[in-house]
C-alpha cells in the first residue's frame, strides 16, 4: 500500500489539492491543472533533545615538591 501525501498547489490563483505518493517529498514536482513547479516539503525532522551532563574531574595541580638545602 503506497502512502500518499496531500498537498496545496502554491500557485495563489490555482490552490489546486494534488494527492502526491509519499516518496516524492524533497523532489520537485509539478501541479497537472496549472502547471506550476514545485518542490515537495519534506518531513519535519524530529530532533531529540538530549543533554548528556559529563561529570568532569577536577584537575589537580601537580605540586612540585621543592626542597631547599
Ligand atoms: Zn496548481
Amino acid at each position: 500500500m503506497a502512502k500518499t501525501i496531500t498537498l496545496l498547489c502554491p500557485n495563489l490563483v490555482c490552490r489546486a489539492i494534488l494527492t502526491v505518493p509519499d516518496k516524492v517529498r524533497g523532489k520537485k514536482i509539478r501541479c497537472g491543472k496549472c502547471g506550476t513547479n514545485f518542490v515537495v516539503p519534506g518531513a519535519s525532522p524530529v530532533k531529540a533533545s538530549a543533554s548528556d551532563a559529563t561529570s568532569a574531574q577536577p584537575v589537580s595541580p601537580n605540586a612540585n615538591q621543592h626542597s631547599t638545602g
